[in-house]
């Protein structure tokens, strides 16, 4: 069994949703895996956003157009009179069910409904293209199936088991199609994977089942040396592994959710990037395979608060960065970076939600000096200690580049440095001409 996995873009126009047919169409069993359709999402949240602030007409404005836009979708694609018809009552459904929230109350609950509706729509009305173009497929409701424990984190024991079950119900099948990102919670409420959680949806499926393959189809030719959106002259890399892939997915390469590569990687299930607007293109292939070693490629992840403490305290005594880390964990905060002097320690978190308790809290210990708008930039490749020069080259790409932060040696896949948001464009094009020579 292979698992697909279409991002926005390839599902985002009626051509797509077209040229997807193509793809998916021979008899290799498989499981596509869809995103909503390209911006949404997006959409999606700015109508959870004017709910929340009770701007019921400007969310009613908003839910309009987004059905214009999804009837003409269906214009487009649904050509036979049945078909089409079910298309548009699917859309009526879908749409009325978005209008009910500006009649009653909302809450965090409701919200993670109103994010839930793209992949319910997307993967409706890729079925019912299928269904006019005679192709068979099996729809398998990822709420029927995909489930986040009370830590948010994948219930592989759950999801196997109920996966499994709606499987089982449909043998003889090869073609089934389910949602990306959306799931349900340990109370079994809706609740989602978080942002770009469809690459983690078909991950956690391909590790389940034990996939021979994962496909993750989007709209480039696999990972690129630097972020694309940024710099000129990137390239694809044809293979990574899954300790670098899982580093820049990490730090920021958005064609990789962050958490994505641990399932694979757990059960070592292959991982190919490939593009939909251009199939034959290779692509990146992530396996176990040991990397060579050298810089392979750069990232960069936004939004990170820096917290330094400062204490006569920590001058040569123990349990101190035990006390401040128990503070992190206390709020669920993950650690990033960390460095330390013989005086201060600093800390990069990523998700500044309650800064200002934990801020209070670390005030216990010393001075607390906090700083807002920064980026992490890693380096990723394969870095052995014992080889002289990489700090070296890095450091000189960066000549011009006042960096806040340096993390070397915490694994030989990593260099990370902490620079201001506002030149972390700056920073990924000088690391591009003085690492890669572009
Ligand atoms: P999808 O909707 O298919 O999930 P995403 O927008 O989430 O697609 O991810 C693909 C995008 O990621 C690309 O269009 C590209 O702009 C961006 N990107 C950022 N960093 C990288 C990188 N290192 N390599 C390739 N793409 C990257
Ligand atoms: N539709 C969701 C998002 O835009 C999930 C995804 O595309 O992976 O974040
Ligand atoms: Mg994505």
């Amino acid at each position: 069994m292979k698992i697909m996995k279409f991002g926005g873009t390839s599902v985002g126009s009626p051509e797509r949703l077209l040229a997807l047919v193509d793809i998916i169409k021979n008899s290799e069993p498989k499981i596509v895996v869809l995103s909503a359709m390209s911006g949404t999402t997006n959409e999606l949240v700015e109508i959870t956003r004017s709910l929340y602030k009770k701007e019921n007409e400007h969310a009613e404005k908003l839910i309009d157009s987004l059905e214009t836009k999804y009837s003409a979708v269906i214009d487009a694609t649904l050509k036979e009179k049945s078909t089409h018809e079910k298309g548009l009552e699917l859309i009526t459904f879908h749409f009325e069910y978005l209008r009910s929230f500006t009649r009653d109350l909302f809450t965090l609950n409701e919200e993670r409904a109103v994010l839930a509706q793209g992949e319910l729509l997307s993967t409706a009305i890729f079925q019912l293209l299928l269904e006019e173009k005679h192709i068979k497929s099996v729809l398998l409701p990822a709420l029927n199936f995909m489930r986040i424990n009370q830590n948010g984190e994948p219930d592989m024991p759950f999801i196997a088991d109920f996966l499994k079950a709606e499987l089982g119900k449909c043998r003889g099948e090869s073609l089934f199609i389910t949602q990306g990102y959306i799931c349900r919670n340990a109370f079994g409420e809706i609740d989602n994977l978080q942002r770009g959680g469809s690459d983690y949806t078909a991950t956690i499926i391909g590790a389940v089942l034990q996939a021979t393959e994962i496909q993750i189809w989007t709209d480039i030719d696999g990972m690129h040396n630097n972020d694309p959106r940024v710099v000129n002259n990137t390239y694809p890399l044809a293979e990574l592994s899954f300790d670098e892939a899982a580093e820049l997915a990490y730090f920021g390469a958005k064609i990789l959710h962050p958490t994505c590569i641990l399932p694979a990687r757990n059960r070592n299930i292959p991982v190919r990037l490939l593009n939909t607007l251009d199939s034959e293109a290779p692509g990146t292939l992530i396996t176990a395979n040991k990397p060579t070693e050298g810089i392979r490629a750069v990232a960069a992840k936004d939004g990170i608060t820096a917290i330094k403490i400062k204490s006569g305290r920590m001058l040569m005594a123990y349990g101190f960065l035990r006390a401040v880390f128990e503070v992190f964990e206390r709020y669920h905060k993950p650690i990033d970076m960390i460095t330390t002097s013989e005086v201060a320690v600093s800390i990069t978190i990523d998700n500044d939600s309650e800064l200002d308790h934990i801020v209070d809290e670390l005030r216990a210990f010393g001075a607390v000096e906090v700083n807002t708008s920064l980026s992490i930039v890693s380096i990723v490749g394969l870095f052995p200690a014992a080889k002289p020069g990489y700090a070296n080259t890095i450091f000189a790409a960066l000549r011009e580049i006042p960096v806040h932060m340096i993390s070397y040696g915490g694994s030989e896949n990593n260099i990370s440095i902490l620079v201001e948001t506002k030149l972390k464009n700056e920073t990924l094009q000088a690391l591009n001409k003085g690492l890669f020579n572009l």
